[in-house]
């Protein structure tokens, strides 16, 4: 298997077998993202592709998960990621599960019909970033996406069939804007009804633009014990229905998990206990933080 630059794939595909059939991202504006920033986005060629699976299968036994990397793989043409689907499901008996990245932008260039045809074909669960719901924010992130889009984006996966596991970024606001960032997106998440919702601590990432407003002072990054309040703020307006929440990544401070809606009451208690002691001791350090 052949791999190029630097692989990200989110927490849960750990154990799935990585298959890059683009590099890079094709948006690659968002300004606090440094993922993809020194990739220059191409699609893979086919063959090359087939290759890599034909290798692969050759290689590796069992393969149950697969995960279509790079950053937003859904960008691809549908034919191509069905001939793709077809060939992993003959070269791997035993695959049960394939995951892939899409941006808004991308599901909404595709048909539901296409969408549809996707799910048919293999392609089981679909990684979207959200990261907010405030449209003022969204834009000043470039996120390239309206909060309608995002909506509308979300929606079209699930009425497909897709399962929908939906990212968002605590702090995304600053100190300015944490109480708008908050209800803005727990509002967005209620439309779209994600099945897994999965919360990051912004990291501030030296080479990105969001890094140069921090410089200059144009934007201020919450304190631990202000990220746990956005949390609870962002949690107490949800109204979702059996979905998974984490909030247990390298970047969070405090590690949460559990069931919408039926955990939300004990995950508000454990912020409010939290918030309310002061006691920073109960917190990942600044230096074991990561993305
Ligand atoms: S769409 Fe995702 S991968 Fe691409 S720049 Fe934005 S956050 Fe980064």
């Amino acid at each position: 298997m052949r791999y190029e630059g630097a692989v990200y794939r989110p927490p849960s595909e750990a154990g799935s077998l990585i298959l890059q059939v683009t590099l890079g991202c094709s948006h690659n504006r968002c300004t606090f993202c440094v993922s993809y920033i020194d990739k220059k986005f191409r699609e893979r060629n086919i063959e090359e592709i087939f290759e890599d699976i034909e290798y692969s299968s050759s290689h590796v036994k069992g393969v149950q998960r697969v995960f279509l990397a790079d950053g937003n793989a859904m960008v691809m043409d549908t034919a191509k990621l069905q001939a793709i689907l077809d060939k992993l499901y003959e070269a791997f008996p035993r695959l049960e599960r394939v995951g892939i990245y899409a941006t808004p932008q991308d599901l909404l260039h595709k048909e539901k019909e296409e969408l549809v045809q996707l799910r048919e074909a293999g392609l089981n669960i679909v990684y979207m970033g959200v990261e907010t719901g405030n449209e003022e924010l969204l834009a000043w992130i470039r996120k390239g996406a309206t909060r309608a889009e995002v909506s509308e984006a979300g929606r079209r996966a699930r009425e497909a069939g897709l399962v929908l596991s939906v990212t968002v970024i605590n702090g995304l606001g600053g100190l300015e804007k944490m109480v708008e960032h908050a209800y803005d997106t727990a509002t967005l998440l209620n439309e779209i009804g994600p099945d897994y919702l999965g919360l990051l601590t912004l990291m501030v990432c030296q080479g990105t633009p969001l890094a140069r407003q921090v410089e200059k002072n144009l934007f201020q990054v919450p304190g631990p014990m202000e990220m746990l309040r956005e949390i609870e703020m962002m949690i107490e307006p949800l109204e979702l229905s059996n979905c998974v929440f984490r909030c247990n990544h390298a970047s969070n401070y405090l590690p949460l998990k559990g069931t919408l809606p039926q955990d939300k009451q004990k995950l508000l208690e454990t912020l409010r206990s939290v918030h309310r002691s002061g006691d920073t001791r109960a917190l990942r350090p600044e230096f074991l933080r990561g993305l």
